[in-house]
């Protein structure tokens, strides 16, 4: 089996197109179904009728402190906080089995929004402060685990973030299945071009962390985790990718003939200048990697973070 169709993704099920909101509606996402449907198998979760709110029925709300939020019918006024909290933990138990490596919750949801969830105050005006009942459950049990909403991977680099570290996470995960300090550091040397385009910082505490490694002693996977997802949720720029990129020539240099390096170079500042999308470099730097095989770039995820198909770097 591929990795990717092994690969599990959390989806709120509404954006799948099945009909479990309130109203006996979807918010159907072609982008989820259309585009990542043959690489991911989804686990598709409805908090609300886990709960037994039942389809359709009535819709409800936060009200309160947006940090301990209650959940209210909004015609009975109804207090639901204890059975989408329960419904919510039930869901987050069994999602353990799931092996899940990322999840698309449906913003806005008083049950799934991940931010900016409106909290109704006791003057009836709402504050976009709040978290969903289940994605705050979601986010406390699986605190690495990369999450994010529909709405914002309509975003070009938001989207790229969210699929790389899906894509991390699972090998991270195929990595703690069967730990050893030789893989730790094999993980972290085949990221750190993956890492450093989004955080020098984090390749560097990342490279103290293995450094680390005593012989016969504890492996720090619980920080080495930590620190590599944290770091990775940072937006990876043009400056950063061309960094990593000229850091990557640098292993090609004996290699490269004074004009083939002018033209990567060309294509560095085009890109820079947001004037080429990050695919064209790389795709040069790939053929030079394939052409002349240095040890060190072969098996960098850098050069190949995420299907093709799925065009995450084909932006200017
Ligand atoms: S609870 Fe979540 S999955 Fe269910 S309908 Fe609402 S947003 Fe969609």
């Amino acid at each position: 089996m591929s990795q990717e169709s092994s690969m599990a993704l959390g989806v709120s099920q509404c954006l799948l197109g099945h009909e479990v909101r309130y109203d006996g509606g979807h918010k159907h996402s072609s982008y989820i179904t259309g585009v990542l449907g043959p690489l991911f198998r989804f686990v598709p979760v409805c908090p609300e009728v886990e709960a037994g709110f039942g389809i359709p029925r009535e819709p409800i709300r936060l009200e309160g402190e947006p940090e301990r939020p209650r959940v209210i019918s909004q015609k009975t006024r109804r207090e639901l906080t204890l059975p989408l909290q329960e419904a919510a933990g039930r869901l987050v138990g069994a999602l353990a089995d799931e092996r899940l490596c990322g999840f698309i919750l449906k913003r806005d949801s008083p049950s799934c929004g991940l931010e900016r969830v409106r909290v109704y105050k006791e003057n009836g005006m709402p504050v976009q402060q709040g978290v969903g009942i289940f994605a705050h459950a979601l986010g406390a049990a699986f605190p690495l685990l990369p999450i994010e909403e529909e709405g914002r991977l309509n975003d070009a680099a938001l989207r790229e973030n969210f699929i790389e570290r899906v894509f991390v996470y699972q090998r991270w995960r195929e990595l703690l299945e069967n730990p050893s300090a030789q893989a730790l550091v094999a993980f972290h040397t085949r990221h750190k071009f993956l890492i450093m385009a989004h955080s020098p910082t984090h390749m560097r505490q990342l490279g103290g962390v293995t450094g680390g490694i005593k012989k016969g002693g504890e492996l720090p996977l619980d920080a080495y985790g930590a620190l590599l997802m944290e770091g990775l949720k940072r937006l990876a720029t043009p400056k950063k990718n061309v960094d990593a990129l000229m850091h990557m020539m640098g292993f090609l240099k004996a290699h490269l003939s004074a004009d083939e390096k002018a033209e990567m170079l060309e294509l560095l500042d085009a890109y820079r200048a947001e004037r080429i999308p990050l695919i064209v470099p790389i795709t040069l730097l790939n053929h030079y990697v394939r052409k002349f095989a240095p040890p060190y770039l072969s098996g960098q995820w850098y050069l190949h973070p995420h299907p093709l198909e799925l065009k995450l770097r084909n932006h200017a």
